[in-house]
């Protein structure tokens, strides 16, 4: 039976308070602290599948495949859900595809390969699990990839990932499209470069990829890249290359100052946005489509719970001092990330009394905040409160800075939470280490 073109696909906040107390989908988050301890992760099952199939939908009319950015959240359980569910997978590492072949074997010939340094091992390991496509970002590298295939007997499909020099407003360290940056190659040179890779029979010119960046809010930067790629498939197809695959990247940002029952809250119509945008520029385009979203699938299904250790008055400021760290999520750090932070209870009443705190971690850094002077609902020692839209770049950029053990990830399906990676422990971080005696 041939699939409705577009089915509705709800998309409720997971996050919502029932009986005073926050909940992700049927589940208490009181309950999982007093079960799993803190700081923990939580996913929501359903949102992760359900902006999957907001994006698989909003392209329905076209062939395209939806290459799940494993960086974004690299959790196992995730990946094979979002395999099973026809994704594939842009990849940045030997280890993303070791992943990729842990949790769903059939999505590696789904895989775009994308990354400014990737090695020998890396190359072969890809090339012999057929991966979809490579994303070469230099020409060395593309040498690198003739060889490699030549020696291996195997034929490597590739794309050119340009840079179109198309400015879009987001965070200076995850803009990747202009000519400045490390990613890509000079949308200008490349031309030239797929005339010169016709030279090795090993390479088969199969695409033309770009991505601009990251947590990029207007669509109109994507619009402009995705024709400045076209324009190069019409040149590039002009020379007698069989171009199939036009691959558009990731980078949809969200909302991160959305409360947990904000109105305006409409991921539909954001990727509904985002899709006509491409589509106006691709209209009568005749290329297999490839997208490469990450945080949008994610971010908005993930929080980390956390509890306060200390609530501590230094000069005029207050500093609510919680038991998770930069270690466990380091992007307000990194990018002056903004998280909206609620705490698990609400207070009985209407009146709610609020402080201007700063909300810090335990690592001995300055830069271990969450929040700087924000205004929330007073809270005490031993208080639960909750970082929304945590799911994308939060458990994945994770470190032991401080010696601190990793938290664990719980996923949440209905009613039932189930622990999908354990609490580290320090066990498990001596365990590299060697003492040898000199
Ligand atoms: C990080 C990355 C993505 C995903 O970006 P999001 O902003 O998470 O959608 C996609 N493609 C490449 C090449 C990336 O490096």
């Amino acid at each position: 039976m041939p699939k409705p073109a577009s089915q509705k696909v709800a998309t409720a906040r997971p996050f919502s308070y029932r009986n005073r107390t926050l909940h992700c989908d049927g589940v208490s988050l009181a309950s999982i602290a007093e079960q799993h301890s803190t700081p923990a992760y939580v996913y929501s099952e359903r949102q992760i599948s359900e902006r999957f199939q907001l994006f698989d939908q909003a392209f329905a009319t076209r062939p395209h495949t939806i290459c799940y950015a494993v960086k974004a959240n690299s959790s196992l359980v995730i990946l094979r859900l979002l395999g099973e569910q026809g994704a594939g997978f842009d990849i940045v590492s030997g280890g993303e595809l070791e992943r990729v072949r842990k949790a769903h074997k059939p999505a590696l010939q789904r895989i775009v390969f994308s990354g400014v340094g990737k090695q020998v091992w890396e190359i072969d390991a890809a090339l012999k699990a057929n991966i979809l496509l490579f994303n070469v970002e230099s020409e060395a590298e593309l040498y690198l990839l003739a060889a490699r295939a030549e020696t291996l007997g195997i034929r490597a499909r590739f794309a050119l990932r340009v840079n179109p020099d198309v400015f879009a407003d987001t965070h200076p360290y995850i803009s990747t499209g202009l000519r400045e940056h490390k990613f890509g190659i000079d949308i200008t040179l490349a031309r030239a470069i797929y005339k010169r890779a016709t030279k090795f029979k090993s390479l088969d010119p199969a695409g033309v990829s770009v991505h601009i960046g990251s947590q990029i809010r207007s669509v109109r930067p994507f619009a402009a890249a995705t024709q400045r790629v076209l324009d190069l498939i019409a040149d590039l197809r002009k020379d007698g290359h069989d171009i199939r695959y036009l691959d558009a990247g990731g980078g949809l940002g969200i909302d991160y100052h959305d409360s947990i029952n904000d109105p305006k809250f409409n991921p539909q119509q954001q990727v509904q946005n985002y899709a006509a945008a491409l589509n106006k520029v691709l209209k009568g385009i005749d290329a297999h489509l490839l997208l490469e979203p990450g945080r949008f699938i994610v971010a908005q299904a993930g929080a980390l719970l956390t509890r306060v250790l200390v609530v501590k008055q230094n000069g005029a400021k207050t500093f609510v001092i919680t038991d998770a760290g930069m270690n466990d999520l380091i992007r307000p750090a990194l990018y002056q990330a903004h998280h909206e932070i609620i705490p698990v209870k609400q207070t009985a009443g209407k009146q709610v009394t609020t402080s201007v705190v700063d909300v810090v971690g335990p690592v001995c850094e300055s830069g271990d905040f969450f929040a700087r002077d924000r205004a929330l609902p007073n809270v005490k020692p031993g208080d639960l409160v909750v970082l929304l839209d945590t799911g994308a770049y939060g458990m994945s950029l994770t470190s032991n800075y401080n010696t601190r053990p990793r938290p664990p990830e719980l996923l949440i399906t209905g009613d039932k939470a189930q622990l999908i990676r354990r609490r580290e422990t320090l066990k498990d971080l001596f365990g590299p280490e060697l003492l040898p005696t000199f």
